[in-house]
This record gives structure tokens, C-alpha cells and sequence, in this order.
């Protein structure tokens, strides 16, 4: 994990010199509102006027960014020459940056190309998250929509943003929603990387760390929104999943929520977080010793379903036969299946996708 990560109150005024070494012009890409309400935006753009370099700021960057999004801001700023680009806000605009940092400079390519891996350049990628979730800041991921509404990820050493200010105080201004959507997205990230096959003593160490503070801190966040020491806990302890899944990646949980986003609107930490209970289930018909291990802090299987419960994570959502015998055909032929323990075939798919439908959603 390459990223030179600044953490702490006001990253990006006490190490902005982390910013200087890029070139002189930038293009930050960012959401619509939460970066101007929350004080990154000027906090960054106070660093960069400082320092003379120039910027653009597109702030379009949708949630679940599209394929058609990145062809719109091509149009909008890819006749320019910049030197770097830079991710404001949670997952989406980061992952929007480190894919724009490819297209920018590979002139030809499309965004289907991403997946293709046939490019040997990016600009350098600058990660600034506003959540506490994604762990998108030190990960070589990007996940897009596209054109058919698949969320789909790509994955380039290239893409590994450079440096990342993590700064706690941008979460603040999350609402008990957005809150609880993405402490429950680092939350997978823990379990499901601490459960891969590509889990490594080391990744271990960060993800029984990051689930020990998840299952601590979140609640107490929740009760208590503009609680620094919670935030910062939160604000670790998803970058600490972070770096799990940026050498682990996820597990099936993450497939199995993303038609729950693209085709429901549920979040996609909330979407993922839902499976997770059925998913652990049928890992530990493999791994049982490792499912008891990573879930001590919630008392096993059954006190982690308690514990998503409690905190209201299972909203009520309209899933059809016919939506569950889709997914489970494309879930089943997801690349997830394949570093995650236990036998994930189509059939058990419709089941978990079924149980759920019978317990939480309508
Ligand atoms: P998001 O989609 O980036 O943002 C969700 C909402 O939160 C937006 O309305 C955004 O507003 C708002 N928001 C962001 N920061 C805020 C703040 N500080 N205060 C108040 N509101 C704020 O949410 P996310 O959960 O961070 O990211 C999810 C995306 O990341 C998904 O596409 C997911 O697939 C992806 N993801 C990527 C990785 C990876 O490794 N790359 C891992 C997991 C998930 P604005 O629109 O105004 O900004
Ligand atoms: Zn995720």
C-alpha cells in the first residue's frame, strides 16, 4: 500500500507541502454540496492558491458514478492539460478522480477500456475523503456504473492515489444516514477482507484492529454526530479497512449488494452490510474458526445480526422473485466468489438473497 496517508485534525493545513510537488495545475473532482458545507473545498483550494497552482473544480461527480458522468467531464475539462487530479469527498468522487486521472491522459481510451488494463500512464491521484467508509483514499479501486447499471470496479497499481489527507473533521457533518452507510461499508471491508483467501497475517492485524473500533465507536457516533473522538475512531478505523482490502479486495458480500444500489437506491454500505450475516454464515461452513474470530466483538453470527439490527440497518425494500433470480445468475458469476471461503454457487445465492427478502425486505 503505497499511499503516503497525512491523518489527523487539519491534514491538509499542517502537511500541505505534501501538495506541492505535483505540478501547477489540478482538477479536483467533488459532490454537488458536502464539500463546500463541510470546509474541504476551501480548505483545499486555500492550499493551492498559496502554493500558485492552478485549478478547475468540477463538482458533478454523482453517487455511484456512471460511465456517462466520466464522458461528461471529459467534454467539460479533458481539453485541458492538467498535471493531477484530486478526489474531494466520500467514495464517489474518489473513485471519479483515479478513473478521470487514466482517461485524462490516455486521450483515446473509453471508460470500458478501464477494465481492459491496456494503459501505462496516470496522472498522480490526490485522495481527500469526507466519509468515513469507503477507505477509497489508500486503495488502488474504482468502482463505477455502467452502461447496463452494474456497479463495477477496476483495480491499477496506477491508480493508488499519492498522498491522502484524512482529515476527521470533514465527517462531522455527515447525517445519522450517510453515517451509519458508510461506518457499516468499513465494517465489510474488515470482515470480508479478514475473511478472503487473499488475507494476509498482516491485513489481519488492521482488520481485527478496524472491526474492534467499528463495533465500538459506531453506535456511539450515532448517538452523538459532532463527537470528535468518535469520528476519529470511525475516520481510522476505515482506513485501516481501507488497507485490508487494498490487498485483500472484498468477498462475495460486496457483489451481492451492489444490485440492491443500482436497482433499489439502498446504499451501498447499508446494501452490502444487509447480506453480510448470511454471507458469514455460509463462509464459516469453511472457515468457522476465522468467521468466531473476526466477529468476537459482537458475540458471533447471531450478535452481529443484533447489532446491524439495533442501529437500523435493515430498511424495508420491495425484492421480487424475479430480481432474486437475476442476481443470484450474475452474483454467482462474480469474481468475489472466488476469494471468498465456502460454496457460493447460484443456488445458495437465491437462498441468502431469499432469507433476506423474507426477514427484511419486503
Ligand atoms: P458517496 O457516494 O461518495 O456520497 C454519498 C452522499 O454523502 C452524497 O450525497 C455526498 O454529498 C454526501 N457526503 C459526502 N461527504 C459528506 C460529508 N462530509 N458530510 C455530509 N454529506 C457528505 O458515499 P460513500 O459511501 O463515501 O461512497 C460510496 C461509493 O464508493 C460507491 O460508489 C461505492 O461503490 C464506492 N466504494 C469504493 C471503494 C474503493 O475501494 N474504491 C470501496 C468501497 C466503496 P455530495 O454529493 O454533495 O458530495
Ligand atoms: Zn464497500
Amino acid at each position: 500500500m503505497p499511499v503516503k496517508v497525512n491523518f489527523g485534525w487539519k491534514a491538509l493545513r499542517e502537511r500541505k507541502d505534501a501538495l506541492k510537488s505535483f505540478g501547477k495545475k489540478v482538477v479536483v473532482f467533488t459532490g454537488r454540496r458536502s464539500s463546500k458545507e463541510n470546509g474541504s473545498l476551501d480548505d483545499l483550494t486555500n492550499v493551492l492558491e498559496e502554493f500558485g497552482i492552478g485549478y478547475t473544480v468540477w463538482d458533478e461527480v454523482p453517487e455511484n458514478p456512471d460511465f456517462q458522468s466520466l464522458e461528461k467531464a471529459l467534454k467539460d475539462v479533458g481539453e485541458e492539460n492538467f498535471d493531477f487530479v484530486v478526489g474531494l469527498g466520500g467514495g464517489s468522487p474518489m473513485d471519479f478522480a483515479k478513473a478521470m486521472a487514466v482517461l485524462l491522459i490516455n486521450k483515446d481510451l473509453s471508460p470500458e477500456d478501464l477494465y481492459k488494463g491496456a494503459y501505462e500512464k496516470a496522472l498522480p491521484v490526490v485522495a481527500i475523503p469526507t466519509t468515513s467508509g469507503t477507505g477509497s483514499e489508500v486503495t488502488q479501486y474504482s468502482v463505477l456504473t455502467d452502461r447496463e447499471g452494474n456497479k463495477r470496479g477496476f483495480g491499477s497499481d496506477l491508480i493508488f492515489p499519492k498522498v491522502s489527507f484524512v482529515d476527521p473533521r470533514y465527517t462531522l457533518f455527515m447525517n445519522e444516514d450517510i453515517t451509519l452507510t458508510t461506518g457499516l461499508d468499513a465494517l465489510c471491508h474488515a470482515v470480508e477482507g479478514f475473511m478472503s483467501k487473499r488475507a494476509t497475517p498482516i491485513s489481519d492485524i488492521f482488520a481485527l484492529e478496524a472491526v474492534k473500533k467499528i463495533s465500538e465507536f459506531l453506535p456511539k457516533v450515532l448517538e452523538d454526530l459532532k463527537n470528535e473522538r468518535h469520528r476519529e475512531n470511525m475516520m481510522m478505523a476505515s482506513l485501516m479497512a481501507g488497507i485490508v482490502i487494498s490487498q485483500t479486495g472484498t468477498t462475495v458480500a460486496h457483489a451481492l449488494g451492489y444490485p440492491l444500489t443500482t436497482e433499489k437506491g439502498v446504499r451501498h454500505g447499508l446494501a452490502t452490510a444487509v447480506t453480510l450475516v448470511e454471507v458469514l454464515k455460509v463462509m464459516s461452513e469453511e472457515a468457522e474458526e476465522k468467521v468466531k474470530e473476526i466477529l468476537k466483538p459482537f458475540g458471533g453470527i447471531e450478535g452481529l445480526r443484533r447489532f446491524l439490527r439495533d442501529l437500523g440497518a435493515y430498511k424495508k425494500v420491495e425484492i421480487s422473485q424475479d430480481d432474486i433470480e437475476r442476481w443470484a445468475e450474475k452474483a454467482s458469476k462474480a469474481r468475489h466468489i472466488q476469494f471468498s471461503p465456502g460454496n457460493f454457487s447460484k443456488e445458495t445465492i437465491v437462498k441468502i438473497y431469499t432469507s433476506l427478502k423474507e426477514e427484511y425486505l419486503v
